[in-house]
């Protein structure tokens, strides 16, 4: 197996497993990149988005998921646990997720599937198993493996070891990232990945408060990425009311227009799916409450408001 840049190359026969938390697996998917394309979603971002659709990716480590909606207060689950972390408190079930260890007894008790784990500690092996049952698909449409998440980069030799794999059966990879984080890190993937999805959140003025950190070294790695001669593809997620504004749509334009070896931007159009996950998480992440998803008209007008300022944008998979 072969690769370049710095950072381990991941050979199964003479190295101890590389391990790293997941999420989940999804096939077919056709939204993550070009073609038909297995997605792999880390666990642990770095990032706090108000408007987060995948809360599952928040936390690093496997965690509980509780669903009360699912509930059906047979109190199997308060007898399993060996810590007390099920309790009933004026009459609703609640969870003292501090005292947590993962043993997982009360979720194999729950027979009406309120409670489930979230993330799995995941040899390159087993991501790969699934990965490869899809070559063909990959070969004729033009696909391959995204990794997603959360944030691949807080899982570097595990993201790494991923590409090389990958890369070294002839798959096409892909990484998707916030790109905040160290320049390091991005530079010792882009050698082992043929394409970054990279997410433009927010302009400047509004970044931290919509999503938790600042702008500044987003935009320097996206540059660096560009200057670097990666082949790049910009996300950026569109929230009716929030994100949506003339001054943000001019940002994203001036940046875009600035780095012409740019292939692609796909307008991602806010879906609510996230608010009601994140209260199943036990996070307290200030969900939008109230936020319609929006409708194919709104969309267009957001992809209008980028050819305004001379940028050709789409929605994913629509190319
Ligand atoms: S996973 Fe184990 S420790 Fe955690 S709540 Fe369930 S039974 Fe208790
Ligand atoms: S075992 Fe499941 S259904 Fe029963 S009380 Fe616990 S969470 Fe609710």
């Amino acid at each position: 197996m072969t690769s370049s840049g710095a950072g381990p190359t991941y050979d199964p026969a003479v190295m101890t497993p590389i391990t790293g938390t997941v999420f989940d697996i999804q096939k077919f998917s056709i939204h993550d990149g070009p073609g038909i394309r297995t997605t792999v979603f880390f666990k642990g971002c770095p990032l706090r988005c108000r408007w987060c659709h995948n809360p599952e990716s928040i936390r690093p480590h496997p965690h509980l998921s509780f669903d009360a909606r699912r509930c059906i207060g047979c109190g199997a689950c308060f007898k399993a646990c060996p810590n007390g972390v099920h309790r009933l408190e004026n009459g609703r079930h609640v969870l003292d997720r501090e005292r947590c260890r993962q043993c997982g007894a009360c979720v194999e008790t729950c027979y009406a599937g309120a409670l489930e784990t979230v993330g799995r500690t995941m040899t390159v092996e087993a991501v790969m198993t699934p990965v490869l049952q899809d070559r063909s698909f990959y070969r004729d449409s033009g696909g391959g493996m995204t990794l997603s998440g959360g944030e691949p980069t807080l899982q570097p030799d595990f993201a790494m070891a991923l590409l090389d794999a990958a890369r070294a059966e002839g798959i096409h990879t892909a990484v998707e990232t916030c790109g905040f984080c160290d320049w390091n890190l991005l530079d010792r993937l882009r050698t082992r990945c043929d394409l970054f999805l990279f997410d433009l959140k927010a302009e400047p003025a509004s970044h931290e408060s919509l999503t938790g950190v600042p702008f500044e070294r987003i935009g320097q790695n996206l540059r660096r990425l560009h200057d670097a001669g990666s082949p790049l593809w910009i996300r950026l997620p569109v929230v009716p009311g929030v994100n949506d504004t003339p001054a943000r749509f001019q940002h994203a334009a001036e940046i875009i227009r600035s780095l012409p070896r740019i292939q692609a931007v796909d307008v991602l159009a806010y879906h609510a799916m996230g608010t009601e996950k994140i209260s199943r998480m036990g996070l307290d992440t200030p969900p939008l409450n109230g936020i319609p998803t929006p409708s194919s008209e709104q969309v267009q007008g957001w992809i209008q408001q980028l050819a305004e300022r001379g940028v050709s944008a789409r929605t994913p998979g629509s190319a």
